[in-house]
This record gives C-alpha cells, structure tokens and sequence, in this order.
C-alpha cells in the first residue's frame, strides 16, 4: 500500500506559518509543531517506495526523493540537518524544508529529528519550460539574450565567457564598463549556481537587459562610465539544462558530475576552497550538498576562482539563488561573526538596505544554518570581497518553491534592480555603506591586463 502524504496536507501543515526571526543571535522559534501525530513514519514510506526505473543511468528520478520538512528549532539542528545530506531551501518557524532521498531520510531518523511530512517528488506536476514557463530563458536562450543586450548598449557592452562547464557549454557573461583596462572598481552578478533555481539565471539576465535598455539614464550612465559591471547569469548550465530537458523539472540541484559511486552532481555553493568539507555540507556523494572530491574540483567553480583572481577589482559580489527572500552575508561555515568590525557594519548595512527595497530579511548566512564551502565565504575569506547570497521570491516552497511561475519573473526582477545599483555604486569603497561619507575617488584595489 502506498502511503498517501499529499500535497494538500503538508499545505495544511505549513499554512499558518510565519517567520519570526527576531534579531541576530536568537534562536527561538514560535508556533512549532508541537501538536504531535504529524510526524511521517518514515519506514512505511520507504517500503511504499515501488521500484521504478531511474530516468537516466544512474541519476536518481523523482521516485526515490523527496521534499521534506523537518522539524528544527536552532541553527545547530538545522546545521546537523544538512549535515545528514539534506538539502535545506526553506526555513519557517520550528521547521526545514529541502530533498533528501530515502537513505538521508533514514539518517535524520536515526539522528532522532522529527520529519514532519516528505512528499515525493513525482507528486508534483509536470511544469513545462516551455510554454508554461516560456518567459524562463534555458541555455541557448541565454546566449541570444545577452548577445541583444550587448548589442543594445555596444558603447559599453561586450561579452566574455568566464570559462566552460563540465559539460563543454560556455559560462557566457557580459561586462559594462567604458575604456580599456580595469582601474574602475568591479561588481560581479551570478546566478545559477544551483540547477533548479531558474528565476536565479533570470534576475541577473534581465538586470543585463536593464542596464542596456537605460543606459542613458542619468543615474544609470553614471555607473556604466565609472564602474566594471560583470553579470554571469548562469553558472550551472549543465545542470539547468538537465532540469528542463525531459519538459518535467527534475529539481535537480547539482552540477553533472559523475561521481565514483555513479551518482550525478556536485554542489557548487559548497565546492569554494573556505572551509570546504566542514560543517552543514555532505560527503556523500548522492546527496544534493555533496561538496565534492575536493575545494574547486568543479571546472564551474574553478571559472569563478579564476575570474575573481584575474579581475582584482571587483569589489562587491552578488550571488543569486531561490529561494526564501532572504539576504545573507558571511559567515555562513562560522557562527561567529566575521572579525573586521569596520566591515561587518558595512555588511550589516548593505544587507539591510537591500533587504529593505526587497522586502527580503537581511542575516548573517550561519544564523540560518551552517554551511560551508560556499562562494561568498571564499570571497570575503579569501579575497576580501563584500558578497551576499540573496535568496529569491518565493518564500516557501507552498508559494511556488523553486517553480515559480511565470508570473515572478517580473516583480522579482523589478525589486532587485535598486539593490543591484545600490551595490554597484558602493564597489568603489563597500565601507562607505557605514560610514555614510562621501563617494570618494574610485580606489582599485589593483589592476590587471586581461
Ligand atoms: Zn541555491
């Protein structure tokens, strides 16, 4: 028999939840789940888990993963809960949500947390790209619009490719800026890092088309003429393609490694070299958090490091995912908080700002959970970068998860576009979002001939 855990139930379950994050440092969650005989029993599910045939080799199909909701009150349990392999997308009161399959669902069990409903993920219709979600821009998509884009502003615009996935297709990104060299302080847009999170790939493609389509803007050709804007709308481009290619997403989150033990996918936002291996990323390789054979094994991630390395003057970093409409900076693998005050104020701030033309909640990364390997980690650790992750519409997956829709492309995009001048206007001195002195001169940090 199989065992019925409907979506209509977990709706049930999770209607009537807010966010209540009180300020940094508290970890108390109200309105739990403390009404009990929620809990899934996980054994009848996993017998009820009838032999159905991977859709490709060895990758694991929809049969035997799950999005499921676990119980957790604190950041240590939320850390411990990545830690057993699950992905974890969405945080409300007293619970995570994110994929696991029946082996990470029977370590969470083990380790004693209280997973309050897991849905299989062939429960969820079919949600076509095309045409339900035609607006989304797949791969080749992408190249054609950031070829427009360029094409509408070719007084600054030109196009790079930042390296080439594991796959063979390339990490296409366009840069803004006026004059040769690079003595005019940079920002660098990404988006995609994670295959499923596609309205990630559409916020930094469409802020592209933005600048392009405004350039003559006042407010706007003032950045374009003193600023080096780089915009990577997709760095997972294998991964992305495999979650649409079969017209039913996939909700898959890695790239297309194949690892040794035949599984698919490496996390890219655990792969950077800082803290990598340690807390709230998985070494199992089936797991959607996999971290990798080692720091920057990945030829996607390895583009980014090079880029960053071979372009010192970015300054400011922006990394976009879905979804929970969050804001966060580092750390996000320390619960501490990072050590340059100066900085740290700096961050608070612009986290703040964003966050408030957003509607999004601005945090330190780890105050959600732990998590290490991750990009803005290794560009504040690393290279002194001011990056923030910013977590996308919707805010939970009962709104539409990583599945949005059509109809939040548009709001979406329109809400990130001040927080994305905000940002480019403070690479020339991040600290200044503090101190609220006046823009000085741009200060490169130094420069290189590309
Ligand atoms: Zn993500």
């Amino acid at each position: 028999m199989r065992r019925r855990i409907g979506r209509a139930a977990a709706l049930a379950l999770s209607a009537g939840l807010v966010w209540s994050f009180a300020g940094a440092g508290q970890e108390d969650w109200t309105g739990l789940f403390d009404g009990g005989g929620t809990t899934v029993d996980i054994d009848a599910l996993l017998a009820s888990a009838e032999g159905s045939a991977p859709e490709i080799g060895a990758i694991k199909g929809l049969t035997d993963r799950y999005w499921v909701t676990v119980a957790a009150q604190s950041s240590r349990e939320r850390t411990k809960i990545a830690e057993a392999g699950m992905s974890i997308d969405g945080v409300e009161a007293g619970q995570v949500s994110g994929t696991a399959d029946s082996e990470i669902l029977a370590k969470l069990k083990e380790a004693g947390f209280r997973v309050v409903s897991a849905v299989r993920l062939s429960k969820f219709g079919p949600d076509d790209f095309p045409p339900a979600d035609g607006v989304y821009h797949n791969y080749g998509e992408v190249q054609s619009a950031l070829q427009g884009a360029q094409g509408a502003a070719s007084e600054y615009a030109s196009l790079f490719s930042m390296g080439k996935s594991g796959e063979g297709r390339d990490l296409t990104g366009i840069r803004f800026h006026r004059g040769g060299g690079e003595a005019k302080p940079g920002v660098l847009f990404m988006g995609s890092h994670h295959a499923r999170e596609h309205l990630s790939t559409e916020v930094p493609l469409r802020l592209a088309q933005w600048l392009a389509e405004n350039k003559d803007r006042p407010e706007v050709k003032r950045l374009l003429e003193t600023r080096d804007i780089y915009i990577v709308p997709l760095i997972n481009p294998d991964g992305s393609e495999y979650d649409i290619a079969s017209g039913k997403y996939r909700w898959h989150r890695k790239n297309m490694r194949r690892n040794h033990d035949g599984s698919i996918g490496v996390d890219l936002n655990r792969n950077y070299a800082w803290g990598w291996g340690g807390r709230g990323a998985s070494g199992n390789p089936g797991s959607d958090t996999y971290y990798g054979p080692s720091a920057f094994s990945e030829p996607e991630s390895q583009a980014v490091r090079d880029f960053v390395e071979g372009h010192s003057n970015i300054t400011v970093m922006l990394s976009y995912h879905t979804f929970s409409e969050l804001v966060l900076y580092p750390w996000g693998g320390s619960d501490e908080p990072i050590s340059d005050g100066r900085a740290l104020a700096a961050f608070k701030v612009m986290a703040e700002k964003t966050a408030g033309m957003t509607g999004y909640r601005p945090m330190q990364s780890s105050e959600l959970y732990v998590a290490t390997g991750d990009t803005c980690d290794w560009a504040w650790g690393a290279k002194g970068i001011f990056c923030f992750t910013f977590e996308l519409t919707p805010r939970s997956n009962w709104d539409g998860g990583f599945y949005p829709g059509a109809g939040a492309v548009e709001t979406t995009v329109a809400k990130n576009i001040d927080p994305a001048l905000y940002l480019i206007d403070l690479a020339d001195d991040p600290y200044r979002a503090a101190d609220g002195k006046v823009a000085a001169a741009p200060k490169p940090k130094g420069e290189n001939p590309s």
